[in-house]
């Protein structure tokens, strides 16, 4: 057995489909009595009937959430939380909305209630990110790590079909990246691979029918344990790529994630066999990488990353900045690899089944 280090994070998790029911409950539980609602412009009917529900424990509804937190919506929302005397951000969204309610907790140590809607995890983790002047800050901080997580199968029936695909396969990337962290442990590889399990099995399903709430449970179960991994291990080439891609083209998050992951996959899998077989059982198939792949491109998820926006000439660049920083990952990354890296760029791009 490896020696392996393992921190218990203090979350608290509620899950099943009508999870809602219980959010008086939880609120009060948190010792809560003005909870700012947060949310996107567009899931503000959600948040209304949810402040609604609260009744006098909700301080108001804040629809501004949009993606990668800029550094002025951040200011306006810890503003806007002192102006009403909220003790609470109550999240109700995808990452972006809990993104807000992480740079909120950052600056004024308000407790977050995460309501999460799609499968990006953010819930699930310590990690913050700011946006300023088009530069994305990241960091780890206790204090933004939600301290209740209701997961309602029910509030994702309303995730779009092609949003569903590709925030499952972003999922997907926190828990395949974690089966092969430096600081992995047993605890993780299970929960990483029970979640691309849970996950693979109902991305299909939820392509043909969107409103299995079967099939929903199952993502948003496989989705807590993936955000798990993502909050508890360090990732490697796939998030250092996605971010340089999302960050300097300002490509779609969770579409670029699914395009990007069978390649990063098959660069690492001579150096992560453990981690590969552990994926390809997970996807019940031989390959891990190609597993990805097909998995993508049969529930008509995009698979190059042309299609969502990126140039050509942009595969340069990207692999050159994607070598500067060198950080761990299984497959040793440096100005070595660069061509490599050109070479999965150009296979990612023209939507190419990854190299084996
Ligand atoms: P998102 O939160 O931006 O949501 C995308 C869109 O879907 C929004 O318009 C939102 O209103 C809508 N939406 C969400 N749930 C819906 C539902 N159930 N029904 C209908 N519409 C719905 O997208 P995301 O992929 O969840 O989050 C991406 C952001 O989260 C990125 O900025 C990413 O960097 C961040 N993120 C952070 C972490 C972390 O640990 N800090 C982890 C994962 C993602």
């Amino acid at each position: 057995m490896r020696p392996f280090v393992y921190n218990g994070q203090p979350s608290r998790v509620v899950f099943g489909a009508g999870a809602l029911q219980h959010l008086e409950g939880e609120v009060q539980l948190l010792g809560a009595s003005r909870a700012l609602v947060l949310c996107t412009p567009e899931q503000q009917p959600l948040a209304e009937a949810i402040a609604q529900r609260l009744g006098s424990r909700a301080a108001g509804v804040y629809p501004k959430a949009v993606m990668h937190v800029p550094t002025e919506t951040a200011a306006a929302a810890v503003a806007e939380a002192k102006r009403v005397g909220a003790d609470c951000a109550l999240a109700v969204g995808g990452g972006s909305t809990t993104g807000l309610g992480k740079a909120i907790a950052l600056q004024s140590g308000l407790t977050i209630l995460a309501i999460p809607t799609t499968y990006a995890g953010s819930e699930m983790t310590p990690i913050w990110g700011i946006t300023e002047n088009g530069l994305k800050k990241t960091g780890r901080d206790a204090r933004v790590l939600p301290r209740t997580v209701i997961y309602d199968p029910e509030l994702t029936l309303s995730l779009p079909v092609d949003l569903s695909v590709t925030s499952a396969m972003n999922a997907i990337a926190h828990a395949a990246e974690g089966l092969y962290a430096q600081d992995s442990n047993p605890v993780m590889d299970l929960m990483a691979e029970e979640g691309i399990r849970a996950l693979a099995e109902a991305i299909p399903i939820l392509r043909v029918n969107p409103s299995d709430i079967d099939a929903r449970g199952s993502a948003l179960y496989g989705a807590w344990l993936c955000g798990t991994v993502l909050g508890n291990v360090g990732m490697a080439l796939h998030h250092k790529l996605c971010h340089t891609l999302g960050g300097t083209l300002n490509l779609p998050h969770a579409e670029v994630h699914t395009v990007v992951l069978p390649h990063a996959i098959a660069f690492n899998a001579a150096a992560a066999p453990e981690a590969m077989r552990r994926i390809a059982r997970a996807l019940h198939g031989e390959d891990a990488a190609l597993g990805l792949y097909r998995l993508a491109k049969d529930s008509g998820a995009p698979v190059a990353l042309r299609d969502i926006g990126m140039k050509a000439e942009d595969i340069e660049r990207i692999a050159h900045i994607a070598v500067q920083n060198p950080y761990w990952n299984p497959r040793i990354i440096g100005p070595d690899t660069e061509v490599a890296l050109r070479e999965l760029l150009q296979r990612a791009w023209e939507g190419a089944p990854p190299a084996s």
